[in-house]
């Protein structure tokens, strides 16, 4: 198999700004790895303040003309870059799963996923209205014009390199906005590689700009401290997210902030247990755990704790370690030592409080950052991955034994991002959803993402929606026009 790095030419991995690829002003690049193997796998461009202002020059001189492309011309590009990213599909994965260490069938699965969202867009772009009504005593008429925000900077992180930022450039296109992408500096390469294929399907110069950067802190507050800069739109830490949001509020900006999460699965006793532990692996095992929706916390009625328990135990031991671009492989490598080594912290700690390690548990010796699939019981409730978000192939299993006392636990965390629930009882399940305190909520099901679904948190999960219609009016501002007509 050819090394999955030839698909980004070295000319491509610099700064994409305005009709340009270039380099850093101050020439520096920093190293990009394969967390498999601790090998670096390319060199990108490091970009500075001065290289982040110049693609916001870049982005802010293509504002007018792109928001006046019609809205059919800018679907049209939408629909190419989703055609262009399924045609060349295996690429794209073998280049996510090379910089982010998810298994291959992931990486697919992120392709397809990624790319639905400029389908989807494309269709929203020539759906965008404003309406024009009465005034409800007379005398006038109210007109409503929906109008692009403005330039938009982006900020991602590494665990979905192309998805988390597909999702808010295909909607900022489909609206009228040029946009600035920061990826994440452990997985600059999809992103990269997206804006090499947006340029090839004509996407004009200055609507697509991304800037790599070890200098997340000083190129981002720069952006933001900006005043052409009109949006901004975040995906990452919830710990990140309160600081941005901070620096955001100098400019009175319109923010997306898409934050950490704290899922909680609930699986109650007269649940189909087949369906719930197919949804238990794939919420907590999808991306490797390394999802901001991944289930944390495994809540399981105590009837059917012990059956749920050998069960899902068994399956987690199935699972097979390993490369991601290796055949049969079901886990890949983790992003980072850090992250291996919170992990183990977050195991030993519950150990400690007396917990019971039924699977895994142990970091493996050898080169690259790998966690075993672990299953943990006889959690107590002040372990603190009961808290902390785990991102990692981590399920620690709790016994509940009243709806009021497991509705009180999942509440009781910061975050409000997704939840779901297994049961054949449909007014439980609607107890859970009006009382769980999430954006999002999976019944008996582990698989909620989709382009065409609102995705957002509420509490300190984010703020906004990505995704479905609400997607676009992210990226749309309204102006009201007053028309008097007695
Ligand atoms: P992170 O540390 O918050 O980083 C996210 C992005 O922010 C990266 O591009 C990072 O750049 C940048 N960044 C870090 N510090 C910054 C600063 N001071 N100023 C400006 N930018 C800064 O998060 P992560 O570790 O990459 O991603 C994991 C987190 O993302 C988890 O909490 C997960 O739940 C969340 N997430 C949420 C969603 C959602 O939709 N709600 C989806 C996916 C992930 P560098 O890479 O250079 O540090």
């Amino acid at each position: 198999m050819s090394d999955p790095m030839n698909v980004l030419a070295p000319e491509h991995r610099r700064l994409r700004i305005g009709d340009a690829w270039r380099d850093a002003a101050s020439g520096a690049t920093f190293a990009v790895e394969d967390p498999a193997t601790g090998r670096t796998i390319a060199e990108v461009a490091d970009a500075d303040v001065v290289d982040g202002l110049a693609a916001l020059d870049a982005a802010s001189k293509a504002m007018a003309e792109w928001a006046a492309t019609p809205p059919r011309k800018r679907s049209g590009l939408l629909t190419a870059t989703y055609r262009a990213l399924t045609e060349r599909s295996e690429e794209v994965a073998r280049l996510i799963t090379l910089e982010m260490g998810k298994p291959l069938a992931e990486a697919r699965g992120e392709v397809a996923y990624g790319a639905e969202f400029f389908r989807w867009f494309a269709e929203e772009a020539v759906r965008v209205e404003g309406r024009y009504s009465t005034a409800p005593a007379g005398g006038y008429r109210i007109l409503t014009v929906p109008k692009p925000v403005g330039p938009c900077v982006f900020v991602t992180p590494w665990n979905f390199p192309l998805a988390m930022g597909a999702r808010k450039i295909a909607p900022a296109l489909a609206a009228g906005c040029t946009t600035i992408t920061k990826p994440a500096a452990q997985t600059p390469l999809t992103m990269l590689f997206l804006a090499r294929i947006m340029e090839e399907v004509g996407v004009p110069p200055g609507v697509v700009n991304v800037v790599t950067t070890k200098r997340a802190g000083a190129v981002v507050s720069a952006l933001l401290a900006d005043s052409r800069t009109r949006k901004l739109s975040f995906t990452g830490s919830t710990e990140v997210g309160r600081v941005l949001l901070r620096q955001a509020a100098d400019n009175v900006l319109r923010t997306s902030m898409e934050l950490g999460g704290n899922a909680a699965l609930i699986v109650c006793a007269d649940a189909d247990l087949d369906v719930a532990l197919d949804g238990a692996m794939v919420a907590k095992m999808r991306n490797i755990g390394e999802s901001c929706i991944a289930a944390n916390r495994i809540y399981v009625e105590e009837p059917v704790r012990e059956e749920f328990t050998a069960r899902f135990a068994e399956r987690m031991g199935a699972l097979s370690v390993g490369h991601g671009l290796d055949d049969g492989v079901d886990v890949g490598a983790l992003i980072d030592e850090a992250s291996v080594a919170k992990i183990d912290e977050l195991v030993a700690d519950a150990v400690d409080r007396g917990a019971r390690v039924l699977v895994g548990g142990k970091c493996p010796d050898g080169p690259g950052h790998f966690y075993p699939p672990t299953v943990l019981v006889d959690v107590p409730e002040d372990a603190r991955m009961l808290k902390a978000e785990i991102f990692g192939p981590v399920a620690p299993i709790i016994s509940f034994t009243s709806d009021d006392e497991v509705m009180a636990k999942a509440n009781d965390t910061e975050h409000g991002l997704a939840g779901y629930i297994f049961t054949r009882d449909l007014q439980r399940a609607l107890r859970f959803a009006e009382g769980l305190d999430t954006g999002m909520l999976g019944i008996n099901r582990g698989l909620i993402s989709d382009p065409s679904a609102p995705f957002g948190g509420v509490k300190q999960s984010g703020i906004g929606k990505e995704g479905s219609h609400e997607g676009v009016l992210e990226y749309l501002d309204l102006t009201y026009v007053a028309i008097d007509l007695p």
